[in-house]
C-alpha cells in the first residue's frame, strides 16, 4: 500500500525509475495513516494561516505519531500534542526613527517553544519576511535540534519584520535598542538566551547587548553570538557552516566517500554558507557556487580563499550584491534569479532559506549525480524533495542535526560564560566536531533500516530529539 503526499503536487522524475513520488513513512505506518490525518487536520484548525508551521509539524508528525502510539512509555500522554503548543508567545510593538527623522515601526516577536531541558534558546531573525507562521516553524525544529546537541538547552526562536537592507548603522542601532527595550522583559541567561540568525550578526548582537545591560544593570550571557572582547566564543561564527560539513563527514566516511575533489554546490552567501565553504575548500573539495536573493554565482574553476575573501568583504563589510562577484571574477557566470541547484554537483549545501529546494530542483541534483544533500539553512528542501532523497537513496542531513552546529557552540559559549573562562580555538573546535559526530550517531541509532543498511537521517533526528525531551517532561509532570 502506498499513499500519495497529501496536498502537495505530485511529479514524475525524468529519470530510468520514473514513477509518482509516494509518502514513504506513512506507507510503513499503514495502520497509524487514519490518526494521523485526524491529527493533522486539527493542527491545520488551529494554526490557520501557518503553512510553515504546519510543514514542520507535519515533517515530525509522520514519524513521532506512530512512535508514540507503538512505544508504552509515550502512548496516550499527548508529549506531541503538548510540543507543538508554544509555553508562550510574546508579540510587540518596536517604534524607531529613520535618518531622516521619520516614524517607522515593526512587529517583534519571541515564540518561547520548550523549556523542558534548558532555558528556551534560540536566534533572532530579522527579515521582512517573518511573521508568527515562520517563527514558530523555527521554535519548533529548534527544540528538537538543541535537544539533539546534547547540552542543556530548550527551544525558542524571536524576531522582527524589519528589514536590514540598505539600512545605516545608526538605524540599526535604534532599531536594536527599541526591540531590545521590550525583549528584556521576557529573557534572562537562566530564562531564555537568543542569539543571531538571518539578518542578526555580531553587530545587532552588540547593540541589543549593550542595550539590555543598560536597562537591567547586569552583565550576564544573555545572548550569544557575542563579540570577542565581550564574553563571545571563539569558532561561534564558524560553528554553523563548520559543522555542517563536518556532520556531512561522519556521513560520508560511514559510505565510504571521500570529500577531497568533490564538486560542491553551496546556496546563500551569509555566515553559513561563508564558513562552509571555508571549510569545504580546506578539505580540498571544490565550490563552485554561492547565491543570494537575487541569484546565483557559478564559479566553474571554484571558489578559493582568496575569492571567498572577497565575499566576505562584500557581503559583511560593503553589505554588496553576490552579483558583483563576477564583475570581479570575469570567469564565472551570474545566474539572475536563479538557485543552484541546476549546477551539477557531487555534493549540495542548501544555506541560505527555508524552501529554497523543490521537488523539480531534488529531481535535477539526482539526475546530475548528487550523491549528498546537507542542510545549513533551516528547512530548505521541500517534502517532495525530501521524498526525492529517500526514493533515490540520497544521502540527506536533515538542518535540525546537521545545522545544529551553531546552536551547540551557543551552548559552549554560555558554559564559557558561566565559568567566566574563554577556551581556545582548537578546544572550542574539537568539542564542536564531537557534538557534530554525537548528533551523527544519534541519528542512526533511531533511523537505521536494519534489512538495508539506509539510514534516514530525518527520522532519526526527530526521534532522538523527541526521546529527551518527551522523557524531561514526563519527569516533570503535566507540563
Ligand atoms: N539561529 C541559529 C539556529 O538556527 C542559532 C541559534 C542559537 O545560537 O541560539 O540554530
Amino acid at each position: 500500500m502506498i499513499f500519495l503526499l497529501r496536498g502537495n503536487s505530485n511529479f514524475e522524475l525524468e529519470l530510468e525509475k520514473s514513477q509518482t513520488f509516494t509518502d514513504t513513512r506513512m506507507s510503513k505506518h499503514f495502520k497509524h495513516y487514519d490518526s494521523y490525518v485526524t491529527f493533522m487536520d486539527k493542527v491545520k484548525a488551529r494554526n490557520p494561516h501557518e503553512p510553515e508551521f504546519i510543514q514542520a509539524v507535519d515533517e515530525v508528525a509522520r514519524d513521532i505519531l506512530p512512535f508514540e502510539e507503538e512505544n508504552q512509555d509515550y502512548k496516550g500522554v499527548k508529549f506531541f500534542t503538548r510540543m507543538i503548543e508554544p509555553e508562550r508567545v510574546f508579540i510587540f510593538r518596536v517604534p524607531w526613527i529613520d535618518d531622516n527623522g521619520v516614524f517607522q515601526l515593526n512587529r517583534g516577536f519571541r515564540v518561547q517553544m520548550n523549556s523542558a531541558i534548558g532555558p528556551y534558546k534560540g536566534g533572532l531573525r530579522f527579515h521582512p519576511s517573518v511573521n508568527l507562521s515562520i517563527l514558530k516553524f523555527l521554535a519548533f525544529e529548534q527544540v528538537f535540534k538543541n535537544s539533539l546537541t546534547t547540552l542543556p538547552l530548550g527551544g525558542g526562536k524571536g524576531g522582527s519584520d524589519f528589514d536590514p537592507k540598505g539600512k545605516s548603522d545608526n538605524e540599526i542601532m535604534r532599531f536594536c535598542q527599541s526591540f531590545m527595550t521590550e525583549l528584556s522583559k521576557y529573557i534572562g541567561n537562566n530564562a531564555d538566551v537568543p542569539a543571531g540568525d538571518i539578518g542578526v550578526g555580531s553587530r545587532e548582537i552588540g547593540y541589543m547587548f549593550g542595550q539590555y545591560k543598560r536597562i537591567k544593570g547586569v552583565y550576564t550571557g544573555v545572548l550569544t553570538g557575542k563579540g570577542l572582547s565581550y564574553g563571545g566564543s571563539l569558532i561561534r561564527s564558524e560553528a554553523t557552516g563548520y559543522g555542517n560539513v563536518y556532520f556531512s563527514l561522519n556521513m560520508l566516511e560511514r559510505n565510504n566517500i571521500d570529500i577531497a575533489g568533490k564538486v560542491c554546490t553551496v546556496s546563500g552567501s551569509g555566515n553559513v554558507a561563508q564558513y562552509t565553504t571555508q571549510k569545504l575548500i580546506e578539505l580540498g573539495a571544490k565550490v563552485v557556487t554561492l547565491s543570494d536573493s537575487g541569484g546565483t554565482i557559478y564559479d566553474k574553476d571554484g571558489i578559493n580563499d582568496e575569492k571567498l575573501a572577497y565575499v566576505m568583504e562584500l557581503k559583511n563589510e560593503r553589505r554588496g550584491r553576490i552579483k558583483e562577484y563576477v564583475e570581479k571574477y570575469p570567469s564565472a557566470e551570474y545566474l539572475p534569479g536563479s538557485r543552484p541547484w541546476a549546477v551539477p554537483c557531487d555534493l549540495a549545501y542548501p544555506s541560505a532559506t527555508q524552501n529554497e529546494l523543490h521537488g523539480e530542483d531534488a529531481a535535477t541534483l539526482v539526475k546530475n549525480g548528487c550523491k549528498g544533500v546537507f542542510e545549513g539553512a533551516n528547512m530548505p528542501c521541500t517534502p517532495n524533495a525530501i521524498e526525492v532523497f529517500r526514493e533515490y537513496k540520497i544521502l540527506y542531513a536533515p538542518g535540525k542535526a546537521s545545522n545544529a552546529g551553531g546552536v551547540a557552540t551557543s551552548g559552549l559559549e554560555m558554559s564559557q560564560n558561566s565559568l567566566r573562562l574563554s577556551w581556545t580555538r582548537e578546544e572550542v573546535d574539537q568539542r564542536l566536531k564531537e557534538i557534530m559526530g554525537r548528533i551523527h550517531d544519534q541519528c542512526v541509532i533511531y533511523g537505521e533500516d536494519k534489512e538495508n543498511g539506509y539510514v534516514d537521517y530525518l527520522t532519526g533526528a526527530n526521534i532522538a530529539g523527541f526521546v529527551k525531551v518527551a522523557d524531561a517532561m514526563m519527569a516533570q509532570g503535566l507540563v
